[in-house]
């Protein structure tokens, strides 16, 4: 059975895009969360509510040997399953002035980024290369096009994801694997909900924050048989605040 692994899939957007992969190609959906069990069942609640299949998959991304523990017993369990999707979504901010930034508020964000993707990836990708078949979409952002002030670790960290997805897509295009970013702008999730909103919608075109749906469906294109000869780009969606 094919599946999609989302990282962070129990809130904001990652929940989003396990419900929309889901309904849109009917793949089984391997739900990760870090601490947020509760949420992560919701998640698995609605994907099922819709008439989908799916389960729990906790590990911490940052965590190597957690993330190969966590897949490696899933597919020795489930040896018909496979992961055809993965969508790397997980991710934080610590924002700050740079000046005064904690060296741990810098690692901790780059670290689930940029260390998550690798863990995950690796991991995910070696079946990928086997079949000779997968879709990878990471989770960039806006401020990883243009860096943002008072994101300096959130920048860095988005800005590698960017470049890391442009270098995997070559190396794994002739496996027919498609690696792509999506670069959002202000979308409404926990990570904005301090935000004024009120306030930063001035300066988007759109007048608006972005909906978590609205970016789910835009990775469910890149991870759809249409999106074949779509690799190594980066989409923004973000109300037309930077392009
Ligand atoms: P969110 O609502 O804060 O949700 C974050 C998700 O990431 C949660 O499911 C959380 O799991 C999970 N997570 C955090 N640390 C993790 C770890 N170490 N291992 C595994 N999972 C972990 O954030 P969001 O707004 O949906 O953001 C999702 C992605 O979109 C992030 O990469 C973010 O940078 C990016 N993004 C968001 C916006 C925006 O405006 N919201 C804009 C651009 C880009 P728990 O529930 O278990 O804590």
């Amino acid at each position: 059975m094919s599946c999609a692994l989302v990282t962070g899939a129990s809130r904001g957007l990652g929940r989003a895009i396990a419900v929309q992969l889901s309904k849109d190609h009917g793949l089984h959906i391997l739900v990760n969360y870090a601490s947020n069990e509760e949420a992560a069942k919701e998640t698995l609640a609605e994907i099922q509510a819709n008439g989908g299949s799916g389960e729990l998959l906790h590990f911490n991304v940052q965590t190597k040997q957690e993330v190969d523990d966590a897949l490696n017993a899933w597919r020795e369990a489930n040896p018909d399953h496979y992961i055809s999707v993965l969508v790397n979504n997980a991710g934080i901010t610590r924002d700050g002035l740079f000046m005064w930034m904690p060296e741990k508020d810098w690692d901790d964000v780059l670290n689930i980024s940029t260390k998550g993707l690798f863990n995950v990836t690796q991991n995910a990708i070696q079946q990928m290369l086997r079949k000779r078949s997968g879709r990878i979409v990471n989770i960039a952002s806006v401020s990883g096009m243009k860096g943002v002030a008072g994101q300096t670790n959130y920048s860095a960290a988005k800005g590698a994801i960017i470049s890391a997805t442009k270098a995997l897509a070559q190396e794994v295009a002739k496996r027919k694997i498609t690696v792509n970013a999506v670069a959002p702008g202000f979308i409404t999730s926990d990570m904005t909900k301090d935000l004024d909103e009120d306030q930063l919608k001035q300066m988007i075109p759109m007048n608006r924050f972005g909906k978590a749906e609205e970016v789910a469906h835009l990775v469910s294109f890149l991870c759809s048989d249409k999106a074949a000869y779509i690799t190594g780009e980066v989409v923004n969606i973000n109300g037309g605040i930077y392009s």
